[in-house]
């Protein structure tokens, strides 16, 4: 949690310009606008060097060997689970398992493949979001179709979603759950719309006993992301988008309702130079404030949004109504998607490129239920400048 006061007003962006030095590969390309850290984010020099520092003092396996670096290496990675479930603000660590994957995807096949399938029993339910990320649909289809192989059929029912928000309905959620509903997953912060999903409240539809798996990619590093405050019974998130290397994600499990997470078979060597960025990188975010990290990207994708409203050949996806600081209707983060009425958006992620932009411009990897046609995405950080986003919008003026 946030250890220094709150800078205000134009501190804010004081605090983002002295961070985004500590960036080697943003302050290194002052030409180039990297705005494609819902992808990937980028690594601050911390965590670069206790990558180096870990490789040339103590790299070693785990949990294997006596000598002084292969016990320190087991440490660090019990350390780093200690770490994570602090991060996440953990109510019972001692109760809690964090498991370490190589990112979201894998984390919930494992949950899916390793977990559901045990849990599942003849006639239950499962809600599964479809409009949400890719990765967040199919491993639950998957689970299902292997206990169909079994002869255990279980029946998988789709997330209802408001049209003009996109936010789940969780009227019609409540209507949907009955007694045999065993599981729903959810996602913290969607990828396309960057709004909050209000998880608290799926909670309140479904009741206290139906297990909620939440996709929590967009979110661990880039605001508060508390176990204590959001009763869900899966965490996963990948280390790299939270500014550590990629391969170091987490499967966080609070243990309370059904068994236990565990992988199921023999874990190989695990990625110990990851885990090892993980933690700096928690460090780090700790030291900056998952709380004003939040407020920064979500100023910067306000005036983003803003601005592009005063433009007629853009769309913005999404509700824009909510986009504001305090906004109590459906809190936005900082992820701006929109489409150019005439200008593809392949072509326009490549004029983009040719201004210096790095942007997502694609499907976005959305589950069959989400937007059928490609958009730019935007994503920011940290280490996003005010400045990137008004030439952003210079750049974009000038198409429009
Ligand atoms: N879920 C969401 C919401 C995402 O944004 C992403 C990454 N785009 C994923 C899952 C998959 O993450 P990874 O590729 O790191 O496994």
């Amino acid at each position: 949690m946030p250890v220094a006061p709150e800078p205000q007003g134009e501190d804010l962006a004081a605090w983002s310009s002295a961070l985004r030095a500590q960036f080697p590969i943003v302050a290194g390309n002052p030409g180039l606008a990297y705005l494609d850290s819902a992808a990937t984010a980028q690594k601050p020099q911390a965590v670069l060097d206790v990558v180096q520092e870990y490789l040339t003092t103590s790299n070693a396996n785990a949990g294997r060997g006596t000598y002084p670096w292969a016990n320190r290496t087991t440490s660090l990675i019990e350390e780093t689970r200690g770490r994570v479930k602090a991060f996440l603000d953990d109510p019972d660590p001692d109760t809690s398992t964090v498991h370490f994957v190589s990112g979201t995807t894998e984390g919930l096949r494992r949950v899916a493949l390793d977990w559901l399938v045990r849990e599942l029993r003849e006639g239950d339910e499962i809600i599964v979001p479809f409009a949400d990320h890719e990765a967040n649909a199919s491993p639950w289809l998957e689970a299902v179709g292997a206990l169909a192989r079994q002869g255990t059929r279980v029946t998988v029912l789709e997330m209802p979603y408001q049209s003009a928000s996109r936010d789940y309905d969780t009227e019609r959620l409540a209507e949907l759950v009955s007694p045999r509903t065993r599981f729903v997953a959810v996602t913290h912060v969607h990828h396309v719309y960057g709004a909050d999903m209000n998880v608290h409240r799926v909670r309140r539809a479904v009741g206290d006993d139906v297990v909620l798996c939440m996709d929590a990619a967009q979110s661990v590093g880039h605001l508060p992301v508390s176990m204590t405050a959001l009763d869900v019974d899966f965490a996963v998130f990948s280390g790299h988008k939270a500014l550590a290397l990629p391969g170091s994600g987490v499967v966080w499990s609070r243990g309370k309702r059904g068994a236990a997470f565990a992988p199921l078979g023999w874990s190989g060597t695990p990625n110990t130079v990851g885990i090892a960025s993980l933690g700096a990188a928690l460090d780090w975010l700790d030291r900056a404030g998952p709380e004003r990290i939040e407020r920064w990207t979500v100023r910067l994708a306000a005036r983003l949004t803003d601005g592009l409203r005063t433009l007629a050949p853009y769309e913005v996806l999404g509700c824009q109504l909510s986009l504001a600081e305090q906004s109590s209707v459906q809190q936005r983060h900082g992820i701006v998607t929109f489409r150019h009425r005439d200008i593809d958006a392949a072509d326009l992620g490549f004029i983009l490129f040719s201004h210096g932009f790095m942007v997502r411009a694609d499907g976005l990897c959305q589950g069959r239920g989400g937007e059928t046609r490609s958009s730019v995405r935007v994503s920011l950080h940290a280490y996003s400048s005010r400045e990137e986003v008004d030439r952003l919008l210079e750049v974009l003026a000038g198409l429009a």
